[in-house]
């Protein structure tokens, strides 16, 4: 679904509504994280303001996730806000490198690549069960959520924390 310029230009800054529902599957391949998902519902609406095109709204989807620590699947219901702002191509306002002002391309602005992009940026690389999540133990490998065990991981265990959180940070 596409929105038309034409169509922002007509209404004179009143929002122009629309809802679409993005296709699961494609969006399960392009994230490795997401095991499976229902179809994405999207509801948002367009303007033109001045010599700015907006595009906002909102997603939701459940998504399953395996947690990365403690391996265990679970579901979870992923809300994903979304506003962006168009000029024309060759505005000056694109110009700034800090701008995120995106440059229209054509006369329509293509939703869906633009949705699909907003989700997969929203979706974690190292999903967790719950923030506190004890993860396996490396020794062992119970599930510390559910049992504890008497090994001794004290010595791996910061260096491999640390370095877990670093990865995590640099996504
Ligand atoms: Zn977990
Ligand atoms: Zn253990």
């Amino acid at each position: 679904m596409n929105i038309k310029i034409a169509d922002l230009e007509h209404r004179k800054g009143e929002p122009l509504r629309f809802q679409l529902t993005l296709d699961a599957d494609e969006l399960k391949r392009r994230h490795q994280e997401i095991r499976g998902l229902t179809p994405v519902q999207t509801s948002g609406e367009a303007a033109k303001l001045g010599d700015l095109y907006y595009v906002n709204g909102n997603m939701q989807a459940d998504v399953d996730f395996v947690c990365s620590r403690c391996l265990r699947p679970f579901k979870e219901h992923v809300e994903v806000p979304f506003s962006e702002t168009f000029a024309e191509e060759g505005s000056e306002l694109i110009d700034d490198e800090d701008s995120e002002i995106l440059s229209l391309e054509g006369d329509e602005i293509e939703l869906v690549p633009l949705l699909q992009e907003n989700f997969l940026l929203d979706i974690p690389s190292f999903p967790l069960c719950t923030d506190d999540c004890q993860g396996l133990c490396p020794t062992c490998g119970v599930n510390r959520n559910e049992q504890a065990c008497s090994c001794k991981n004290e010595r791996i265990d910061p260096r491999l924390a640390g370095l877990a959180d670093f990865f995590k940070d640099s996504q």
